[in-house]
């Protein structure tokens, strides 16, 4: 029947019919109309089972392993992506009450190199009863965290849950297009807004976005792709899960097991954690800046130090870390140098708790950055992508782009006042685009991440040094510049003589042969 043949039916029909027979036909059609974005879901629902059958579950349990590389705190901006930090992901447990919208989320990671000392396999449980998010520790003790929304799209992150909130009534379905192979729809639920793609030939559904805020790159899409459909219990259900943040793949689970209404146990929150309260603020941290060579200060306060150099008409700013760390750089050193304005930066490396304060300092006045060739498309993004979700300083003040002066295997910033000279840290498996810095005058050197001399992260109870797994290769940097070194002045740490430097190089985490007496 054509369109046209129906819609004239339809208007014959309501014609001739009394009014109030009319109105009952006509408003059955008005409930089974669908919005085309109900339409995705209906179709994903009969895809996946059936609409009945999706309801009708009470419980769901997935179990499986894999691995994740941490790609949302050590953010690798290069094509391959972050592999150094490579964690294996093991008796992935997520279990769903999806009766009362609760669930527990458990798995054990395990680096498969270390860094910081005391890496041992960790356990995580976490829990979700509605509004409430809790995690439970080794203890067996629950403790209330307040990034509810955030775990409540990691509920979502399944297509049993997003299907199911997708048929719920108070969800918005908005903005269907088609993109490549697949239809896409926006889904609001509350606060929370996800865009949700379906395979537009199986219908089934094959990935959520959520936009989140990155202070270097601005609006990331999160993604969870599902993949590899399987049967059970009369319901399609995904068994390979890989997550995305941007353009790097962060993790994947392989699903061994699935059960469906089987007994979950009581994943309600315990009556502690549901009485309590947002805790305060914590205080802000403190911000002192010391002078720890002639015209070089260490502006400390928290894990992540930034250093000022004088320069004849400016300061030079190494490092900044993030946007709270840098606006306090930028107010001591108008402490220490009222007349000399910071315009200068280095940018260390790529990692994302070195980065995140980038745009504030040209938005503070740093018209040129010197970074390690590898990070250009890197810097071209942090100054291009859109900030829509949290608007910087820089996106509110609009500055002018800073010139960036790439580095290749060395370079040279140098006036009558001070010489810093910049090579790039060789073979280094932390990153492949770390600027070695060395201050002429002072004879000293910065690097971040590959050497922290007493970090209470990389300390060993017992032992007086550090695990410092990268510290072979900054002695052979060290030795390949040629470099007559008296101190090291590390981003993370304290700052110390090179005689300790090569105390720990040649120890590495052993014991010293006194250390036990
Ligand atoms: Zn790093």
């Amino acid at each position: 029947m054509t369109r046209r043949l129906l819609d004239r039916t339809i208007g014959t029909g309501l014609l001739m019919t009394v009014a109030v027979l009319s109105g009952v036909v006509f408003l059955e059609r008005t409930t089974v109309a669908q919005n085309p974005g109900q339409q995705l879901i209906s179709d994903a629902a009969a895809a996946m089972g059936g609409r009945d059958r999706i309801m009708a579950v009470k419980t769901l349990i997935v179990e499986g392993g894999g691995h994740d590389f941490q790609v949302d705190q050590e953010y690798a901006y290069d094509e391959i992506g972050s592999q150094f930090l490579v964690y294996q992901l093991r008796d992935y447990k997520r279990a769903y009450d999806l009766v009362n919208g609760r669930a527990r989320f458990e798995q054990v990671r395990e680096a498969q190199s270390t860094i910081f000392n005391g890496e041992a396999p960790q356990r995580t449980v976490q829990g979700l009863d509605g509004e409430i998010a809790f995690n439970v520790g080794a203890n067996g003790n629950a403790t209330r965290v307040f990034q509810e929304d955030g775990r409540r799209v990691e509920y979502l992150r399944h297509p049993l849950t997003l299907v199911r909130a997708g048929l719920d009534p108070t969800a918005t379905l908005s903005n269907v297009r088609t993109q490549g192979t697949e239809r896409l729809v926006d889904l609001k639920i509350g606060a929370i807004l996800l865009t949700v793609a379906f395979d537009a030939s199986t219908k089934l559904p094959a990935r959520v976005v959520q936009l989140v805020d990155n202070a270097a790159l601005g609006d990331r899409p999160n993604e969870m792709r599902w993949s590899d459909y399987r049967l059970v219990n009369g319901l399609q259900l995904p068994t390979l899960l890989t997550w995305k943040v941007g353009r790097w793949t962060a993790g994947q689970i392989r699903i061994l097991r699935q059960t469906i209404d089987a007994d979950v146990g009581n994943l309600a929150a315990p009556a502690a954690v549901a009485s309590a309260s947002r805790p305060p603020p914590p205080p802000p941290p403190p911000s002192t800046v010391r002078e720890i060579a002639k015209g070089i200060w260490a502006a400390e306060g928290t894990t992540h130090k930034s250093f000022i150099v004088e320069m004849s008409d400016h300061l030079l700013l190494v490092d900044a870390p993030n946007v709270e760390r840098t606006v306090a750089a930028f107010a001591r050193a108008k402490d220490v140098r009222p007349n000399k304005p910071i315009t200068k930066l280095i940018m260390g490396h790529n990692h994302g708790d070195h980065t995140g304060g980038i745009r504030a300092a040209v938005a503070m006045g740093v018209n040129e950055i010197f970074a390690h060739r590898n990070n250009l498309t890197l810097l071209d993004e942090i100054f291009t992508n859109p900030h829509t979700l949290n608007p910087d300083m820089y996106s509110k003040t609009n500055p002018k782009r800073p010139k960036i002066t790439a580095i290749d295997d060395e370079g040279v910033i140098k006036d009558g006042m001070n010489t810093v000279n910049l090579y790039l840290l060789l073979e280094s498996s932390h990153s492949n685009n770390q600027l070695l810095i060395y201050y002429a005058n002072a004879r000293m050197v910065t690097v971040a991440d590959v050497y922290m001399p007493n970090d209470p992260r990389v300390m060993i109870a017992g032992e007086p040094f550090g695990h410092q797994p990268w510290i072979q290769n900054v002695l052979a940097n060290l030795r390949y510049r040629k470099l007559q070194v008296d101190t090291l002045a590390p981003v993370h740490g304290d700052v110390e003589p090179f005689s300790r430097f090569m105390e720990e190089a040649i120890f590495l985490t052993a014991k010293p042969p006194d250390a036990d007496r």
